[in-house]
């Protein structure tokens, strides 16, 4: 089987970058320890490794696809997995005791879910789906709809899923229409078109379990008259039977990635007997629904870096077997040729997807620690944590998606022409990774949401916060001489951030709200760089440490040197990039906030 993720990486970022023990000393993770958290890890490989890589490519070969009479059919395979999964506790693992979870840290948990993600990642979907579904109705919802709803959703019987889009409302949740008219204590007749649900109706599962936003009548217009509904496809009455709700799956999306995960059409009511059920409060369904969203895009972000992991992997796989041309410096013919790992234009290609790949994969697991500290810690580390993960998820989200694709472009590149045929993974990795940029929020609308909320909120407490956390990994890069210099280069990019944004602000304080916002997604890509080199070098300065204090074989020194390596990589061939970002930002003319759209043609 092709290697899809490195377990030495993970070990690394798990126990030394990162180390999950500090998680430890608190309440909720003190039943764990080192040995218990790589055994689950290792555990999830190997469910991966028998139930999850071995249908990646069929899946994709034999699409999720509508029957015509309200049913998605799915892959053989894909009930088993969900059970399989479920029964390891990888759908209701990170949930608490009292919920029938095993209260893993979301480090643990999320990390698992990078395994199955780089393993077959139209799989993950389905489980992810649910458990955050789950942890809705855990957090808002009444005793009686967690214990009806949630041991299901954790066995895999039901599937959790998502209800947010509508036609006219992607981006803008603002302008849903789904309507709930009141019934009786929080019992309302739900009337409305859902669009682009993934895991809706389908045959894997028996029965589905939507988390839907709609608007209950009379409710004030725009986000605050938004309502957070259960609506099951089939409901429980107090007998235990079930009864059709009419929940009708109209139709699905067929797609150019993630085939294997179902996109469906669901229309509310259409009989006019659909129930939903309020979860919470009227009127305040988004700002639960953000709890989902945010750890959806963590997970979307890891996703990315995930599938761009698998990418580089089968890249690295063939790098290393495939012979073709001499070194420059050869001049023989007769010479047999070198295998292409050989050539520096190959190594480029590798060291950028190892350094897209890692780096991301890092960020995404200090995310999850920040989401462990902000739920099991209290006070100051807690509201510490929040704020990070604040500023944080829209550039952990965006940056994966986007610089995962280059990084999956890359692997094609490096198979030549056998990159772009069926035969090999790397264009089923490009394809099903182009979702990440587009669900869970547009890059357009991360970059909107980091630039015009998250630097300024609290008074840029949150910017301030970050800014301070990387000068700390900048100081102790400081003490190795391989590494100061790349300390001096991030110095200089976190000035370049408080310089841009001093620039931007005095619009923003003229009143140009939209001149502030329009290259947003240039900052976000601009501040993502900083992220990532803080990411690197913190490997570097852990794989220094490490090197200094003792003295290993020459395998796991290769692996702490090109820690070293890559980092050295990323601050030569990405780092400059952003001083490119930032003269974009500081031109004085803007270019993209036009009005005469006859400059297009
Ligand atoms: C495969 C798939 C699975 C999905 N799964 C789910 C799911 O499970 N549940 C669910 O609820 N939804 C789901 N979605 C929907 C997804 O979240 C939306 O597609 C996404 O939010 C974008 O909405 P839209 O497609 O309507 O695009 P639009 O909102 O029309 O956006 C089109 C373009 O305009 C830009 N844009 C829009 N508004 C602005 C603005 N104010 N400023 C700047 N640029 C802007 C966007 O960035 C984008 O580039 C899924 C979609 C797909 C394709």
């Amino acid at each position: 089987m092709m290697r899809y993720t490195n377990l030495d990486l993970l070990k690394f970022l798990l126990f030394e970058v990162h180390p999950v023990n500090e998680l430890f000393q608190y309440e909720r993770f003190a039943h764990l320890n080192d040995e218990q958290v790589w055994m689950m890890i290792e555990s999830a490989k190997q469910l991966a490794d028998q139930t999850m890589a071995p249908h990646f490519k069929s899946m994709d070969e034999q699409p999720a696809h509508y029957d015509g009479h309200g049913n998605v059919r799915t892959h053989p395979a894909l009930k088993q997995i969900i059970q399989s999964a479920a029964e390891q506790g990888w759908i209701g693992g990170s949930a608490l005791f009292e919920h029938g979870g095993m209260q893993l840290p979301e480090m643990v948990f999320g990390t698992a879910h990078h395994i199955f993600q780089a393993a077959n990642n139209g799989v993950e979907g389905y489980l992810g789906l649910s458990a955050g579904a789950a942890g809705l109705i855990t957090s808002f919802g009444t005793i009686d709809q967690l214990e009806q709803y949630v041991p299901k959703i954790y066995s895999g019987e039901w599937q959790g899923t998502m209800a947010l889009t509508e036609p006219q409302a992607g981006s803008s949740l603002t302008d849903i229409t789904t309507s709930a008219k009141l019934i009786s204590d929080n019992t309302y007749a739900i009337r409305g078109q859902k669009i682009f649900i993934s895991g809706g109706q389908h045959e894997a599962c028996s029965n589905f379990v939507h988390l839907t936003l709609a608007r209950i009548e009379g409710a004030p217009a725009g986000v605050k008259g938004i309502s957070l509904f259960i609506i099951p496809k089939f409901r429980p009455e107090k007998d235990g039977s079930l009864t059709y709700n009419d929940v009708y799956c109209a139709g699905d999306f067929q797609k150019m990635g993630q085939r294997g995960y179902a996109t469906t059409h669901l229309s509310f009511g259409d009989n006019n007997n659909c129930i939903g059920y309020l979860v919470g409060e009227p009127h305040k369904g988004l700002n639960y629904m953000f709890q989902m969203m945010n750890g959806a895009r963590i997970s979307v972000g890891l996703c990315a870096a995930s599938v761009a992991m698998a990418a580089y992997q089968a890249s690295l796989q063939y790098c290393k077997e495939r012979p073709q041309g001499r070194m420059p410096s050869e001049k023989d013919p007769s010479k047999p040729p070198v295998t292409i790992i050989h050539h520096a234009d190959i190594q480029r290609m590798l060291f950028t997807q190892k350094a897209i790949a890692e780096g991301a994969i890092a960020l995404g697991i200090a995310c999850n620690k920040l989401y462990d500290l902000s739920h099991a810690a209290s006070d100051s580390v807690k509201e510490k944590s929040l704020l990070l993960l604040e500023i944080l998820t829209p550039i952990v989200k965006t940056y994966p998606s986007e610089h995962g694709s280059r990084s999956a472009a890359l692997a094609i590149q490096t198979l030549g022409g056998y990159g772009f045929t069926t035969d090999f993974p790397v264009q089923q990795h490009y394809r099903d990774l182009k979702i990440m940029s587009l669900y869970e929020g547009t890059t357009g609308i991360q970059s909107i949401d980091l630039l015009g909320r998250k630097v300024v909120m609290e008074k840029g407490k949150a910017l301030q916060l970050l800014l301070d956390e990387i000068q700390l990994t900048i100081e102790a890069a400081k003490q190795f001489d391989g590494l100061a210099g790349h300390a001096e280069v991030l110095s200089q990019e976190l000035s370049r951030i408080t310089w841009v944004l001093k620039h931007l602000q005095k619009f923003a304080a003229n009143g140009q709200l939209e001149r502030y916002l329009s290259d947003a997604s240039v900052f976000l890509e601009m501040m993502s760089y900083s992220v990532i080199g803080w990411q690197w070098l913190k490997m570097a300065v852990t794989a220094s440490l490490k090197l200094q204090s003792a003295h290993l074989p020459d395998n796991q020194k290769a692996f702490y040197e090109g820690k070293i390596h890559t980092a050295a990589f990323y601050f030569t061939y990405e780092m400059p990039h952003a001083a490119a970002c930032a003269s974009t930002l500081l031109a004085e003319e803007t270019l993209t906030s036009i009005s005469n759209f006859d400059l297009f043609n």
